[in-house]
């Protein structure tokens, strides 16, 4: 009888790929774990007791066929694994990198209790790597064009996602973006050391082969209004993302030296793909020998934080109002950042910036947590005559993003947004309050996650497959 390849949770312990050494990697931007080499994967990937009821699917929000597909790999049928894997994700090798798998299916995995979970992410980066290198993953080309076009704002994972599939039907499909690069937040938000720059630049060019129209440093609002495009294309999608940064009333805010997050990231991105950035070079955006202190708990404020360190920074600190386990951020970052050297400060709130013309420190509050509030969140309150003033040379401000006033910018005061600002969308079709225009993203969830934005994209793609095939059978689309 063949022996059985699964199930070994309880004689093999849980392995993941190799961690370079702090004091290596802050040398660099490049990514900290290395990849799985094939014996340890199909070990791991054999750890999986192949659950009738797989929660680690039921969590992840592309209900990936996990153990289809780790019970392929602990086989040696790695291509087989591979087809499986990429036919319900869009980026598998992206979101094995930076999902917080531990929030998701890894963390729902039934041997984690006692055992701890099957390395599940890894597994996926693995083998989509392994499909990269190996030339399988290949250009989705249509079998034939349909002569109808899309359009899509913003090259982020959910534009990325909705125009792979668009274009695989068969769709003639233009995307748009005011950045010079394709990626949105994968390539100016997220750090190298998470998401190398190269695994971002392999998938826009499979779409270019697909042959998907990249029209770059567009700016709709500016470059072309929402009308224009409709114009031209039989339906649209936003997906433009959440940019505005929110922030603090603070006195000092004004001061040198106090900066958003994206500001900040965007600049550091640059020039980590060989780019001149005048206000890096001149120090001002550039942690170089400063104090940093940084302000939030998010992923963002985790990336400012060990961009910071590799930029060389004298010290940084995290400063965080709620206490560890209540920090909105992955626990597996703050792990990664405590080793590279960055000190938190848990249950503290800024109350001033200090200075005169440039910040040179950050008055904080200490806090306790109070009664839940209405979400179930323990509400922080202040500790009077408990403040703290932490030197400060560089103060980066990540609290969140909220999205820019669409309707506004896009000349189109008819495009329905709820009251944080989100676009509004029928929740079967996706579609918005204009004929033919949809959304998805962030700029429909409010700042999210890659995993959720490839999965409207996804979605969204169907929804506008049966919009425009009922416009064409209505003898209503435009012949491109
Ligand atoms: P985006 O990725 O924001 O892309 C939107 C695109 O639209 C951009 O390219 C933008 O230039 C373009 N655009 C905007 N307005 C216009 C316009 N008017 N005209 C033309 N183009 C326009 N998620 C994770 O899962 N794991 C992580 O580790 C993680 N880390 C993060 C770290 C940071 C610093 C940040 C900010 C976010 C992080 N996220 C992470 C969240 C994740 O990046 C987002 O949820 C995801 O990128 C949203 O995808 P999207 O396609 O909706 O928008
Ligand atoms: Fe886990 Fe994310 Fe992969 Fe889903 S997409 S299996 S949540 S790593
Ligand atoms: Fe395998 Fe864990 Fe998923 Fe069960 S929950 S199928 S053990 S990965």
């Amino acid at each position: 009888m063949a022996e059985n390849k699964m199930l070994k949770f309880v004689s093999r312990e849980q392995e993941m790929p190799a961690k370079r050494a702090a004091d290596d990697r802050v040398k660099d931007f490049g990514e900290i774990y290395a990849n799985f080499v094939q014996p340890s994967a199909q070990d791991q990937a054999g750890r999986c007791s192949q659950c009738g009821i797989p929660f680690c699917q039921v969590h992840c929000p592309l209900s990936n066929n996990i153990p289809d597909w780790l019970k392929l790999t602990a086989e040696g049928r790695l291509q087989e694994a591979y087809e499986l894997s990429q036919a319900t994700n869009s980026m598998p090798e992206v979101c094995g990198r930076i999902c917080p798998q531990d929030r998701l299916c890894e963390g729902n995995c039934v041997i984690e209790k006692d055992f701890n979970s099957v390395t599940i992410g890894s597994v996926e980066k693995f083998l989509t790597d392994t499909a990269w290198e190996k030339g399988w993953v290949k250009p989705r080309l249509p079998r034939k064009e349909i002569g109808l076009s899309v359009g899509v704002i913003g090259a982020g994972p959910a534009g990325l996602a909705a125009a792979e599939m668009l274009r695989a039907k068969g769709y003639e499909v233009h995307v748009y973006d005011r950045y010079d690069r394709v990626g949105g937040l994968l390539i100016y938000g997220i750090p190298g050391f998470k998401l190398e720059k190269t695994v971002v630049n392999r998938r826009a060019e499979l779409l270019e082969a697909q042959g998907v129209k990249f029209h770059l440093n567009f700016a709709v609002g500016t470059d072309a209004s929402l009308d224009d495009l409709r114009e031209k294309h039989d339906a649209i999608l936003i997906s433009t993302g959440v940019y505005k940064a929110r922030d603090v009333a603070l006195p000092g805010a004004g001061l040198d030296g106090v900066l958003p997050a994206m500001t900040y990231l965007t600049a550091s991105n640059k020039v980590s793909m060989g780019d001149k950035v005048p206000e890096y070079e001149s120090g001002e955006l550039n942690a170089n020998g400063k104090h940093v202190v940084v302000i939030g708990g998010g992923d963002t404020a985790m990336d400012c934080v060990r961009t910071a360190v590799r930029q060389g920074a004298k010290s940084v600190k995290c400063l965080y109002r709620r206490d560890k386990e209540n920090m909105p951020g992955s626990q597996r970052e703050v792990k990664n950042a405590e080793e590279e050297g960055v000190e938190f400060v848990w249950l503290s709130a800024p109350q001033a910036f200090l200075g005169d013309g440039k910040v040179t420190a950050v008055k904080a509050n200490r806090m306790r947590l109070g009664l839940p509030d209405s979400s179930g969140r323990q509400t922080p309150e202040v500790i009077e005559g408990s403040s703290v003033n932490h030197p400060a040379d560089l103060v980066i401000k990540a609290l969140g993003f909220d999205p820019e006033e669409l309707p506004l910018m896009f000349g189109a005061p008819e495009l329905a947004v709820s009251r944080w600002g989100t676009l509004k969308v029928d929740f079967r079709t996706q579609m918005t309050s204009l004929d033919g225009v949809f959304a998805a993203g962030d700029i429909v969830r409010g700042a999210s996650l890659v995993v959720w934005a490839i999965r409207d994209g996804r979605d969204v793609a169907d929804q506008m497959h049966l919009y425009l095939k009922a416009k064409a059978e209505a003898g209503l689309a435009k012949a491109s």
